[in-house]
């Protein structure tokens, strides 16, 4: 049974940062502001980095909240299948997923498992966006901005007719709203140089290793999510699920087709 506003949309919000994390409740704040029903399906516990795993090893658990609340003790990507195929009462038109604590930015949308509930939605034929608030560390996180300007887009976005197998990737700055300089679509960029590992010896001698800090490089390409972010902007990307790299499949057969004449002869 749909709610009289919004004509009967049924939108699904889920996170990677746990049911209790702090900008699950703003998705939801955002989502009922497009009207319709909403329902929120998130892990149990911070699934941060997980990408787009499936738990396969062991059975999935649902743990209803209260009405339309659910949690479930896996991924992202576990909450978006069971919630559209087993704990909601009927299709979604949407899938809200975030607002992730922190952006997903250039190659976090590789590691990310906001963008990744975003595009198991996505595999599934459910339109989809992943939505990061950035923040630095040891800030208050602006939670407003994202709140404040999510909705219109939102809007826009859904009132529009979008490509098959694309999903939304959204950014906001970490700025508060009034000092939002706008809206830029955006490319995903790239600023991974590699991360700091730390090596330590533990207590019996042996090495060991922990993924340290992020090194990046200094300069943002014109036109990427990183540098509207970095200029104060509201960055919206579209991301494709089909990775191929269609300007190299022709230069990539001839590779292979002389490789085969060399084999042959
Ligand atoms: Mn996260």
């Amino acid at each position: 049974m749909a709610d009289a506003a919004g004509g009967g949309r049924r939108i699904l919000v889920t996170n990677d940062d746990g049911i209790h994390a702090p900008g699950l409740k703003v998705l939801e704040t955002i989502a009922r502001r497009l009207g319709g029903e909403v329902w929120v399906v998130a892990p149990e516990t911070n699934q941060s980095g997980a990408s787009h795993s499936l738990t396969l090893s062991r059975p999935l658990r649902i743990r209803r909240i209260s009405a339309r609340h659910y949690a479930v003790d896996g991924t992202p990507t576990d909450c978006v299948l069971l919630a559209l195929q087993k704990i909601l009462d009927g299709a979604a038109d949407l899938v809200l997923s975030g607002v992730n604590h922190g952006s997903n930015l250039g190659e976090d949308v590789t590691y990310s498992g906001t963008v990744a509930a975003a595009m198991e939605a996505t595999v599934l034929g459910v339109r989809a966006v992943a939505l990061s608030q950035s923040c630095r560390n040891g800030h208050p996180v602006k939670w407003g901005t994202a709140e404040r300007f999510a909705p219109e887009i939102l809007e826009r976005l859904c009132a529009a007719p979008w490509p098959e197998g694309v999903l939304v990737n959204i950014n906001f700055p970490d700025r508060v709203s009034a000092s939002v300089e706008g809206v830029r679509v955006t490319r995903q960029g790239k600023r991974k140089v590699g991360d700091a590992l730390v090596e330590r010896i533990d207590p019996r001698g042996e090495p060991y290793y922990w993924i340290g800090a992020l090194r990046e490089e200094e300069h943002w390409a014109e036109g990427t999510d990183l540098a509207a972010i970095a200029d104060g902007y509201i960055s919206v990307t579209p991301v494709h699920l089909d990775l191929t790299h269609h300007q190299s499949l022709e230069s990539f057969r001839k590779i292979l087709a002389e490789d085969s004449r060399q084999d042959g002869s």
